[in-house]
């Protein structure tokens, strides 16, 4: 069946508005399409719907390209814009009016919509989906300015284009029966098939908005999501393979994907399923491959120390203990910071727990005293705490915590004897005592 479903061969469409970032709903509408093209061999086709100009922003389409291409969705055709094709529209709103579809009301062309019957399709998802006439009012085409509006610049170019397919998020459904009237009233050769994506919804099934965290593709980038995880992640919303393997390569979820396959039933956008999909992409790297991807966070833009500061020893160093803990290149910082600031950014509520510890005193003491002209080398390091510690009668676990606080200012991070060899001695003995003085 390659490249036909049946008789028919695959044309499906990706359709934004730039009217702000792509927003993982969008990401997860043109993913959808691309999977379906893909897997059907099928074209894929990126149009453009900008002729709201009051709403349509032209920086954000190349900022759109961008995130599809960085989300490794290609296109074959296209981008098509609809603010190109204004003489096509023009065209059509003349055919419609010559056929007595159209009047004029307070200087705008509406359509005008028949007063029985029913406008109906089925709906790759949704299944059979009707609606009266009678409760769809007749509504505008063509602006009095002129410019057509989406539900005729959308029906006309999904005709123009031959799509066989349109794959696209719930909220559009309405507009469906209204696309259909102007379809087929310009003599469309038949309809083609929607297919209504479920909704993605926040933990409380709510629509998934601003207010839920992030939502802009553009966003997980920044933070340092890796696009094969995210893509990897926004294929699982609404379908499923079928053997439940869920993370695995894009590859093979082209090869497992089928239309038929995807739920009605809203999706829950969940982050911190989205997070540790992104840790399991993050361990699977290189060591290398993983440090040139965290470079951004240790010595670029968004590492907050100065880039001399930076020192790839320290990274060496840790980075398969940094790599097996952290999901996001975000968090990098964190885990490494103290080995680049000249102070470590003591976190408050380590700090107290430091102070309630009883033994903070004597464990600091311990360790400055034990610190003071032993070899550098971690076991030693980890050998020396630990006989000072045997000695005050304490745990190891609880009596390691006032020294990593001490040093890096947090009570998670690295292992912590590996991380005072790289520290060197100089700066773990003043960081002991900065920390001794303060209790
Ligand atoms: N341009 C529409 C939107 O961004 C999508 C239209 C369609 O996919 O048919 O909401």
């Amino acid at each position: 069946m390659a490249g036909s479903l049946g008789a028919v061969t695959v044309r499906a469409r990706f359709a934004p508005s730039p009217t702000g970032f792509l927003h993982v709903g969008s990401a997860n509408t043109a993913l959808k399409n691309w999977l379906f093209a893909r897997s059907t061999g099928g074209t894929f086709v990126l149009r453009i719907e900008d002729t709201d100009v009051d709403r349509s922003r032209p920086e954000l389409v190349d900022e759109i390209l961008r995130t599809l291409e960085w989300l490794g969705l290609d296109w074959d055709e296209g981008p098509y814009r609809q603010s190109e094709r204004a003489d096509r529209y023009r065209d059509a709103v003349e055919q419609l009016r010559t056929d007595g579809w159209l009047y004029d009301s307070e200087g705008a062309l509406r359509f005008r919509v028949p007063d029985e019957g029913v406008t109906a399709w089925d709906d790759a998802i949704r299944g059979h989906v009707e609606f009266e006439n009678a409760n769809l009012e007749d509504f505008v085409v063509q602006r009095s300015n002129g410019t057509a509006v989406f539900l005729l610049a959308n029906a006309v170019d999904d005709i123009d284009m031959g799509i066989t397919h349109a794959i696209r998020g719930e909220d559009l459904v309405n507009t469906v029966p209204k696309v259909l009237l102007i379809m087929r009233a310009l003599g469309a050769p038949g309809d083609l098939t929607y297919a209504h994506l479920p909704l993605l919804v926040n933990e409380r099934r709510k629509k998934l908005s601003k207010r839920d965290g992030v939502v802009a593709v553009e966003d997980y980038r920044a933070r340092g999501y890796l696009p094969e995880a995210l893509a990897n992640y926004l294929s699982l919303l609404g379908w499923g393979p079928p053997d439940g393997v869920e993370v695995r390569p894009m590859k093979e979820i082209v090869e497992l994907f089928r239309l038929d396959d995807v739920t009605k039933a809203s999706a829950f956008f969940d982050t911190k399923k989205l997070a540790s999909f992104n840790g399991q992409y993050l361990r699977a790297l290189s060591t290398e491959a993983w440090v040139e991807a965290a470079q951004p966070w240790l010595s670029g833009p968004e590492a907050p120390w100065p880039r001399e500061a930076y020192d790839p020893a320290v990274v060496e160093r840790l980075a398969p203990e940094v790599q097996e803990r952290v999901n996001v290149l975000a968090e990098v910082p964190q885990w490494l910071g103290w080995a680049f600031l000249d102070e470590p950014d003591i976190d408050p509520a380590a700090w107290a727990s430091v102070e309630k510890f009883e033994a903070s005193p004597q464990v600091l003491d311990a360790a400055i005293e034990a610190y003071a002209d032993c070899p550098w080398e971690w076991p030693v390091l980890q050998e020396r705490l630990g006989g000072a510690v045997d000695a005050l009668e304490l745990k190891m676990r609880k009596a390691q915590a006032p020294v990593r606080v001490a040093v890096m200012g947090r009570s998670v991070g690295p292992p912590l004897w590996q991380s005072l060899e790289v520290l060197g001695r100089e700066r773990t003995l003043a960081r002991l005592r900065a920390a001794r003085a303060r209790l």
